[in-house]
Order: C-alpha cells, then sequence, then structure tokens
C-alpha cells in the first residue's frame, strides 16, 4: 500500500558520527538505501571508490554539473561533493528511503527541490567533544581540525530549518533516535494509496 520511498537527509559536522550512525541504521532498519556521494577531495585512510564515495577529478565533476547529473553539489572545505541523482530517484520509487549523508547548503538545497524531505541534524553535545573525536579519528593535520570546528560552527547556526535534531552523546542511543525518526515518517499517511485503502473499509 506504501508506494514510495522517503527521501531522508543526515547532515552533522566532520567527526559528529554520521557515517556510523548510518552503518547502525542498515543494522535495525530495512529498506533503506544509502546514497554514494561524488567528490573531489582524496581518499581517506582506507575509503574505497564507489563504496565510500566515487573520487572523482574536477573535470569529471564538472562535466556531472554540466549534465545536470547530480541532485544537488556544493564546494566543502575547497573540494566538490555532489549526490547523484539517477539512483536516488530509482530508489525512491522502488519504495525505499534514502539516506543523503550531506553538508548543510546540500540539506537545505534539496530541501527547497523536494519539500516532503526529512532533515536530521547530527552533532556531538559539545565543540569540546567534537575537537576531541576529530583528534582521536587521527586523519586531520591541526589546521584541517581547527577549520572542521569553525565550518562545524557555522553550520550549527542552520540547525533550526532542520526537522530533527539529534545530540549524539552515545553512539547507541543516537542510531536508536535516527532509526525511531524514519520509522515515524514511514508512518505519514501521504505516502500510502488510500484509496486502495478504503476499499478495504
Ligand atoms: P568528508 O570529507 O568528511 O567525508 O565530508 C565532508 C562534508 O561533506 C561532510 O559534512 C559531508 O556530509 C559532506 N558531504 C558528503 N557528501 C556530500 C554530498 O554529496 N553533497 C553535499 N552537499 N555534501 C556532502
Amino acid at each position: 500500500m506504501k508506494s514510495k520511498g522517503n527521501l531522508i537527509v543526515i547532515s552533522g559536522p566532520s567527526g559528529s558520527g554520521k557515517g556510523t550512525v548510518c552503518q547502525g541504521l542498515f543494522k535495525e532498519l530495512d529498506n533503506l538505501h544509502l546514497s554514494i556521494s561524488a567528490t573531489t577531495r582524496k581518499p581517506r585512510g582506507n575509503e574505497q571508490h564507489g563504496k565510500d564515495y566515487y573520487f572523482l577529478n574536477r573535470e569529471q565533476f564538472e562535466s556531472l554539473i554540466a549534465g545536470d547529473q547530480l541532485l544537488e553539489w556544493a564546494n566543502v572545505y575547497g573540494n566538490y561533493y555532489g549526490t547523484p541523482r539517477q539512483p536516488v530517484l530509482e530508489a525512491i520509487d522502488g519504495g525505499l528511503d534514502v539516506i543523503l549523508e550531506i553538508d548543510v547548503q546540500g540539506a537545505l538545497h534539496v530541501k527547497s527541490k523536494y519539500p516532503n524531505c526529512v532533515l536530521i541534524f547530527l552533532i556531538p553535545p559539545s565543540r569540546a567533544e567534537l575537537a576531541n573525536r576529530l583528534k582521536n579519528r587521527g586523519t586531520d593535520s591541526n589546521d584541517a581540525i581547527e577549520h572542521r570546528l569553525q565550518w562545524a560552527e557555522s553550520e550549527i547556526k542552520k540547525v533550526r530549518e532542520y526537522d530533527y535534531l539529534v545530540i549524539n552523546d552515545d553512539l547507541a542511543a543516537a542510531t536508536r533516535k535516527v532509526s525511531a525518526i524514519i520509522i515515524a515518517e514511514r508512518c505519514r499517511p501521504g505516502l500510502f494509496d488510500i484509496d486502495l485503502l478504503l476499499q478495504k473499509y
């Protein structure tokens, strides 16, 4: 009776635990599809092309923009990041909920194009905690960490434009909250074929 999936956008500063929460969602829920973004940033650690991101050069990325193949794109920390459109629309049409793990600019852009999408903001409880997580991750220089903290500060100011705020002070609890949001959003009447339902009454 439910025909289409939801578009779920999860934002939060680098180090907020977005990636881990998203992985956790796949253990708790079925019918999910995680969108894989394209980026011009270089792979970190053991990130893989086609799994973590599509790692492209600038020309390749710009040709996706020119061909209108991105649902949204943004320049984050000096690199391009964008969401390939086709896989997202196909998954939604197939009844899957699609998760976009993208920055605030991208999220607000998606909301303006798809007002029914669900925006979830995930943050650690404080700047100090975020700084700790970035340091412990060990993948960024001090300069890059400072840059990310400043970026986080400016992103958090947009949180009122989101539908939900989840404070990640405990990974398991944060994952359960996001999962609960997704389950609740699946119960919106607008997603159902109500005529079909009424035939049964
Ligand atoms: P990172 O380099 O740490 O993987 O990601 C940096 C930022 O870019 C994060 O806030 C992440 O959510 C965001 N990001 C990743 N993919 C996309 C995308 O496709 N579009 C937009 N707008 N932001 C993205």
